[in-house]
């Protein structure tokens, strides 16, 4: 009995059960012709030597990631060197980026247990993060609060922070979303950054005063609680939702395929085993269903706004298709000043263009999903890095990344201000 409570308090600390990853490497893979891809898609798809692809097969331009396990390494080098494709290491040891990540994280864990102050350069818990909006909804009373929009499949509660001067219960609004997939770090840091830079900037900073005259802004930091727990305590790599799949020993579906766009489309999988798994139905997945229902009864959105990890991308709809969007002239000239603001902070470049022909085809989208439900301007942000750390990227890019981002946000909310419909 002891035994078990000790167990249950382990894991409970999260120390217990983390997945290590002790000699995994990342491969780039160079592509240079469509041949190559069809290989590297066929790799993908066959499961075999247990892959992690961290970027997949997309064009010609772009290279693959790929997550090799320690013990497949020699027969991974042995195929692609027999297959002729061009590959690097990009990270050596897996295990040893990880490690410093947990440290970093339970010292910066023991400091603000003692002084009590949000380290914002510091990645961080789900109950810190939700700790932080009510203490940014405490500092700004009259601007910020936190809201329950749901609860997750494992009943986690779903917090999102709403900004709002009054004006009424449907004024127009921006929805800003981060996190949907759990082990991109850096887009819920960043999120969590930026609800406190909105807040301080009011009434200091003229385009966010006047933002928010006009607009509401809710931000939902974590949208993808029960997986960002997971990544903390058993797997960091981990992706999906965390919803059981009858029939099946995989767990999870991912959330960003499983909108109500072209539900079950290209870049999709019906395989629950798959990290594109698009999940039973459309809005299956509490998580997206929550954020669905919150916005269809508000009823007045008019930007939905996106944060991954990585490549470095600011992307529109479509997804799902090759098609041009309607609105595709407008949302490329926005995007790419916003790129550009961006950039102006250290130079941090950005692709800008349509998700399907900018990566790859991915139906079931969050951003699809709005723009086809009448919210125009929709974009999906792939922030730092464009692979070097990849998804691990190192806590002290977050204020970095979070400064930058912020120019890139405020060009897309400046000019939604000025283009109400
Ligand atoms: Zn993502």
């Amino acid at each position: 009995m002891k035994w078990i409570l000790f167990l249950g308090a382990l894991i409970g600390s999260g120390i217990c059960c983390q997945q290590k990853f002790r000699g995994d490497q990342v491969f780039r893979v160079n592509v240079r012709n469509g041949d190559e891809i069809s290989k590297l898609t066929q790799l993908m798809d066959s499961n075999h030597f247990k892959l992690n692809f961290w970027k997949s097969p997309s064009n010609f331009k772009r290279p693959v990631d790929l997550l090799v396990p320690s013990i497949n390494l020699q027969s991974v080098k042995h195929f692609l060197k027999t297959q002729g494709l061009e590959y690097s290491v990009t990270i050596d040891d897996l295990q040893d980026l990880l490690d410093i990540e947990d440290e970093e994280m339970q010292l910066n864990e023991g400091k603000e247990r003692s002084d009590s102050n949000f380290n914002y350069g510091a990645y961080h818990s789900l109950e810190a993060i939700y700790h932080e909006m009510d203490s940014i909804a405490a500092d700004f009373p009259k601007l910020a609060s936190r809201v329950k929009i749901g609860q997750t499949f494992e009943k986690r509660p779903m917090y999102v922070l709403k900004f709002s001067t009054g004006g009424g219960k449907r004024r127009p609004a921006i929805w800003l979303n981060a996190g949907i997939h759990s082990r991109e770090w850096i887009s819920q840091a960043t999120a969590i950054w930026t609800a406190r830079k909105i807040a301080s900037e009011y009434g200091n900073d003229p385009a966010v005063t006047s933002i928010l005259k006009k607009l509401d802004i809710f931000l939902l930091p974590v949208a993808n609680p029960d997986g960002y727990v997971y990544t903390q305590t058993q797997n960091r790599l981990w992706r999906k939702t965390r919803s059981l799949n009858p029939g099946s020993h995989c767990i999870g579906t991912d959330p960003n395929r499983n909108w109500n766009a072209s539900f079950a489309g290209k870049g999709t999988s019906d395989n629950p085993c798959s990290e594109v798994y698009h999940g039973p139905h459309a809005h299956s997945e509490v998580e997206v269903k929550s954020v669905v229902d919150f916005i269809q009864q508000h009823g007045n959105f008019k930007c939905f706004i996106d944060l991954h990890s990585y490549s470095q991308l600011l992307m529109y709809p479509y997804g799902y298709t090759v098609k041009k969007a309607p609105d595709a002239e407008e949302l490329d000239e926005v995007a790419r000043r916003a790129a550009k603001a961006l950039a102006s902070l250290s130079g941090t470049e950005y692709e800008v263009g349509p998700t399907c022909t900018t990566v790859y085809p991915a139906s079931g989208s969050s951003i699809d999903w709005a723009y086809d439900n009448g919210i125009k301007y929709s974009f999906t942000f792939e922030l730092r890095d464009t692979g070097h750390y990849g998804f691990l990227l190192p806590a002290n890019q977050i204020i970095p990344t979070a400064e930058e981002t912020w120019l890139g946000l405020k060009t897309i909310m400046e000019h939604v201000r000025d283009n109400l419909y």
